[in-house]
C-alpha cells in the first residue's frame, strides 16, 4: 500500500507552514496509521512553531490533539480495529523502563517522544501512532468536539487534580483547557474564578456561561482567597499574582509547557505553606480516566473550525487571543 498525502509542515521556526505532499507512512510492528479527521490547535502548538520549545525534530508535522480513525494497522495490532474512532494525545512514546516509567510517572520519561513535536503530528491526513498511547474515544462527540479533549482536555485534567480538593479554584487565562476544566470543577462541586486578560470582557462572559461563580481581570484580586489556583496563560507575572490570590495552603499550578519569566516576588506570599508546581505532559492514566469522565459531565466543547491548510491562520488567532475555546483543524476526508 503507497499513497501520498498532504501535511502542514514546520521547516524552521518562526516561519510560515508549507502545505506540503508527502508520502504516506507505513505502519511499523505496534503502530497503527490513524486518517486524520481533526487535530486540535494547542498552545504548545504555537511555542513549538514560535520556537520556544527549542528541540523539534524538522520537517515537522506539528499537532497533538488528533482524532481519526485507524486507516492501517502495523504488525501485532490487536487493540484496535480499522475504522474505529481513536484519539492520540501529546505523549507518543516512553520507554518503559525507567524509574519514572515504573513509578506510574511516565510523563516524566526523560526519552519519551511526543506527539507533534519529536513525531509527526496531526496538521497532516495521516499519521503513525503507537498503539499503546491512543485512545478509544466514545460519546456522541463530533470528531471536532472531541478534538480538544486530547490535550486540552487531559492536561487539563492533570492540572486540576494537581489543585487537590481545593474548593474554590481560580483558572487563568479562559481559553481551550480552561473552558473544559471549568464544566469539570463545577461537575465536582467546586467553585469556578475565572482570570482574563485586562479587559477581555468576551472571555469573561464566555467563563460565566459555563458557571464561573466570578470573572474577572488577571491583574485583580478575587473577591474571596482561593484554595489554588491554575495558569493556562504562559505569563510569568501571573504567578505571583495567583500566590496573592491563594489562601494559606493553597497551591498555584502552572499548566503549560512553557512560561515567560516569573519576576521576584517577596517571601511573605509563598509564606504559610503555599505552593507553587507545574504539570508535565500526562500519563496515559490521566487520558483513560478523563475521557471516561467527559461523556459523564457532560463536557461540551465550544470549537471553531478551519480547513488543515488554514492552520496558520488558527495559530495567529490563538496567539494573538482572538479565538473562544478552542481552533480545530479538519481535514477534506
Ligand atoms: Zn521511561
Ligand atoms: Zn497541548
Amino acid at each position: 500500500m503507497t499513497g501520498s498525502m498532504h501535511a502542514m509542515v514546520m521547516e524552521r521556526a518562526n516561519a510560515p507552514l508549507a502545505y506540503r505532499e508527502m508520502d504516506r507512512p507505513e505502519p511499523g510492528p505496534g503502530q497503527v496509521l490513524v486518517k486524520v479527521a481533526a487535530c486540535g490547535v494547542c498552545r504548545t502548538d504555537l511555542h513549538v512553531v514560535d520556537g520556544e520549545l527549542t528541540e523539534p525534530v524538522l520537517p515537522l508535522v506539528p499537532g497533538h490533539e488528533v482524532i481519526g480513525r485507524v486507516a492501517g494497522l502495523g504488525k501485532g495490532v490487536r487493540r484496535f480495529r480499522e475504522g474505529e474512532r481513536v484519539g492520540v494525545p501529546w505523549l507518543g512514546w516512553t520507554c518503559g523502563e525507567c524509574g519514572y516509567c515504573r513509578s506510574g510517572r511516565e510523563n516524566l520519561c526523560e526519552a519519551a517522544r511526543f506527539t507533534g513535536y519529536t513525531l509527526n503530528g496531526g496538521y497532516g491526513d495521516y499519521l503513525l501512532a503507537d498503539v499503546r498511547y491512543c485512545f478509544p474515544v466514545l460519546g456522541d462527540y463530533s470528531d471536532a468536539e472531541a478534538a480538544p479533549f486530547l490535550c486540552a482536555g487531559l492536561i487539563g485534567y492533570r492540572s486540576l487534580r494537581m489543585a487537590g480538593d481545593a474548593r474554590r479554584i481560580g483558572l487563568y487565562g479562559f481559553g481551550a483547557a480552561a473552558h473544559i476544566v471549568a464544566q469539570v470543577a463545577r461537575y465536582q462541586g467546586r467553585e469556578v474564578y475565572a482570570f482574563v486578560r485586562p479587559g477581555d470582557d468576551k472571555a469573561a462572559a464566555f467563563a460565566r456561561e459555563l458557571g464561573a461563580v466570578w470573572a474577572g481581570n488577571s491583574d485583580e484580586g478575587p473577591p474571596e482567597p482561593l484554595d489554588a489556583a491554575i495558569l493556562y496563560a504562559p505569563v510569568g507575572a501571573l504567578v505571583p499574582a495567583a500566590l496573592r490570590a491563594v489562601a494559606p495552603g493553597g497551591t498555584v499550578v502552572c499548566a503549560g509547557i512553557h512560561m515567560s519569566d516569573i519576576p521576584s516576588f517577596p517571601y511573605e506570599i509563598l509564606w504559610r505553606e503555599r505552593k507553587v508546581v507545574s504539570v508535565a505532559n500526562l500519563t496515559r492514566q490521566d487520558g483513560e480516566e478523563f475521557l471516561q469522565l467527559a461523556p459523564k459531565v457532560p463536557v461540551e466543547t465550544t470549537v471553531e473550525t478551519l480547513p488543515l491548510e488554514r492552520a496558520d491562520e488558527a495559530l495567529a488567532r490563538l496567539r494573538e487571543g482572538r479565538l473562544q475555546g478552542a481552533a480545530v483543524l479538519t481535514t477534506g476526508g
